[in-house]
């Protein structure tokens, strides 16, 4: 495993490998790395030069304690990125990422990054944009693997692709890998005890039995649908921030004919937000 701090350093070794025709994939974290992650190392296994960035990106975070307190384990991600045969990992450091860069956070990012999660964390996805942009410029990858679970932010990846690099970057979807219970991995699930971890899955059975319902009715009846859980899981302590029904091409809101819709859910466990999608 090459381990690389350097912006220029990557940059330069990216370049050698284009111009020997390898082609390189990147597979971008925050660290913290679970199954989830390890999925996408996996999805990886058979291409040319894979890249993980470990980078945790704090234009994203909209509350400054969250993106201290962001868990980080670099021993055991160095076990699990070695295990999976990584050929190389890019840890950057703030001062590069954030100090050195024009972060363009004038852009106007298309209308679906101001709904679900771009309604309740201001900037969170112009934070994403601008630092998935840089290491796109900085790796120029072929490839480039994102998970499923952060379902909005792929759909502003796969934007970001078509604006800045014409289609180049052929963006790879991953299943959302759960726990036993249903319940998302991620690593906030650290942060919950073992009773609101089990809470926590509740919110997946919702869907599950949403789902359910929604395939066999008219979703007309989704508001009416939605007080119910939310009423029922604010008895259990969950805090629901958002549970939507919409199209899953373009988060649009969906009429009968639609036949692609995803449901998607925010919510809080004491402190801890967590996020999850299904598709109907
Ligand atoms: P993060 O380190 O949380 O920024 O996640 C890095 C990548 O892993 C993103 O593309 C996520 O969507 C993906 N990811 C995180 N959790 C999961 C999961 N449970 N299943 C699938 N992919 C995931």
């Amino acid at each position: 495993l090459n381990i690389i701090n350097s912006v220029e350093e990557q940059e330069k070794l990216c370049k050698r490998l284009t111009d020997d025709n390898i082609k390189i994939s990147l597979i971008p974290t925050m660290g913290n790395l679970h199954l989830g992650h390890e999925s996408l190392l996996k999805a990886s296994i058979n291409d040319d030069y894979r890249i993980v960035s470990l980078f945790v990106n704090p234009l994203q975070f909209n509350n400054y304690k969250d993106y201290k307190n962001y868990p980080k384990t670099i021993e055991k991600d160095l076990k699990i990125l070695k295990l999976h045969n990584i050929d190389c990992l890019f840890m950057p450091n703030e001062k590069d990422m954030i100090l050195k860069t024009n972060h363009d956070i004038e852009r106007k990012l298309p209308d679906f990054a101001n709904i679900l999660c771009g309604k309740f964390r201001k900037s969170h996805f112009q934070g994403v944009y601008s630092i998935v942009k840089k290491l796109f410029n900085i790796i120029k990858p072929q490839k480039a693997y994102f998970g499923k679970k952060d379902f909005q932010q792929l759909l502003l990846i796969k934007y970001l692709v078509k604006e800045c690099f014409k289609n180049t970057i052929d963006i790879i979807e991953c299943e959302t890998i759960r726990e036993k219970s249903g319940l998302a991995m991620s690593s906030r699930n650290n942060k919950l005890s073992v009773k609101q971890n089990r809470l926590a899955a509740l919110v997946f059975n919702e869907l599950v039995s949403l789902r359910k319902y929604l395939k066999n009715n008219n979703i007309d009846l989704f508001p009416m649908l939605r007080e119910e859980i939310i009423k029922k899981l604010s008895k259990q302590d969950i805090k629901i921030e958002y549970l939507d029904i919409l199209c899953r091409n373009n988060l649009n809101t969906p009429t009968e004919q639609d036949i692609d819709i995803n449901i998607f859910v925010a919510f809080y466990i004491g402190d801890v937000r967590l996020i999850d999608n299904i598709e109907i």
